[in-house]
């Protein structure tokens, strides 16, 4: 499957579609979930066009796969949750209940976020 380039992530990285940003750099952007499952819910998406978790490890640059796992780390500081922990979860695939086609790590926090799988 080839990588949407509508996908509503894809807009937002061109900047036609507005996001409450997290954080930025080259590489990564951050910024909240329109649909909040609990207090803190942010989304960490690489710059680059790859589908989900898989398409990335296959392709992605070690440059790109390093900034995308150390920006988890930082989006999490920036929200406060380092101290009290969060969940970090990325959806892939139809199985995998992924909604929009481009790579994103969901961060939960600011609340306990409970069970595993509901
Ligand atoms: P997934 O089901 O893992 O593909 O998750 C997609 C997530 O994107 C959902 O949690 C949505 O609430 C979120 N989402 C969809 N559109 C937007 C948007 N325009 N801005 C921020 N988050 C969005």
């Amino acid at each position: 499957m080839p990588y949407d380039k509508n996908n509503i992530f894809a807009k937002i990285l061109r900047g036609e579609i507005p996001c409450k940003k997290i954080f930025e750099n080259d590489h990564v952007l951050s910024f909240h979930d329109i649909n909040p499952q609990k207090k803190i819910h942010a989304l960490v998406i690489p710059k680059g066009e790859y589908i989900d978790l898989d398409d990335f490890n296959k392709k992605a640059s070690d440059k790109e796969i390093a900034e995308f796992h150390k920006a988890v780390s930082l989006v999490s500081g920036l929200l406060g949750a380092s101290d009290k922990g969060y969940r970090v979860l990325s959806n892939i695939g139809s199985d995998g209940g992924q909604e929009v086609p481009h790579l994103h790590f969901h961060i939960f926090a600011g609340e306990k976020i409970g069970k595993m799988v509901i």
